[in-house]
């Protein structure tokens, strides 16, 4: 239903696993990875969602190995194709595995993003609807603008509107009421059912 809404097809439809993996594929980013579970924490929250963020390395250890061999396959000369990450993503979701959200951070010094024409200019990281969000930077605002396209916020403001973390150069973790309203709307089933099973835990206290 909610690929009606969302206008691009076909979408993975991740968010019926109701999690949201992070993954490091570098031990030396762990510090990274905590701070990027709260900031993607704190989103799901402000817009009442309710999906699981889940520390990948120590509860989905199994499926590091997969994302590994992902990452290894779409890297060539130390650059990322995400459009070839996203196929090889696609066929281990095939075979049922990796089908939750996807998040993963990689090393900066390590890994740049293809500059295909396909692809927009990443630096900071990507994200796509189809539940996949690669990280160079870890900062607030690269994190909310990331998993925010992950969420269904697809494209860029134009014209340009600086106060919301939309624009292409986000200069602030705001959204905009129009980016608010479209995620609402987008997620409008997952917020009932959260807001039924908060109420069904209160009636039983
Ligand atoms: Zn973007
Ligand atoms: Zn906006």
């Amino acid at each position: 239903m909610k690929s009606k809404d969302w206008g691009i097809e076909p979408r993975w439809e991740w968010e019926k696993f109701k999690k949201v993996i992070v993954f490091v594929i570098d031990d030396s980013l762990s510090d990274n990875k905590s701070s990027v579970i709260g900031y993607i924490s704190k989103l799901i929250d402000e817009f009442k969602i309710p999906i699981n963020v889940i520390d990948g390395n120590s509860e989905q250890a199994d499926d590091l190995r997969f994302i590994k061999e992902i990452v290894s396959k779409s890297v060539e000369n130390n650059r990322i194709n995400y459009e070839k990450f996203e196929d090889e993503l696609r066929e281990f979701r095939k075979k049922g595995k990796l089908e939750y959200g996807i998040v993963i951070l990689i090393d900066k010094e390590k890994y740049e993003f293809c500059s295909k024409p396909s692809q927009s200019n990443a630096i900071y990281g990507i994200g796509v609807d189809d539940g996949l969000v690669i990280l160079r930077y870890t900062h607030r605002e690269a994190v909310r603008h990331e998993f925010a396209h992950m969420l269904g916020l697809n494209r860029h403001h134009h014209p340009p509107k600086p106060e919301c973390i939309m624009n292409y150069e986000c200069s602030t973790y705001i959204f905009c009421i129009d980016c608010k309203n479209k995620v609402q709307k987008l997620w409008e089933e997952e917020i009932m059912e959260g807001k039924r099973i908060e109420n069904r835990g209160q009636a039983e206290i």
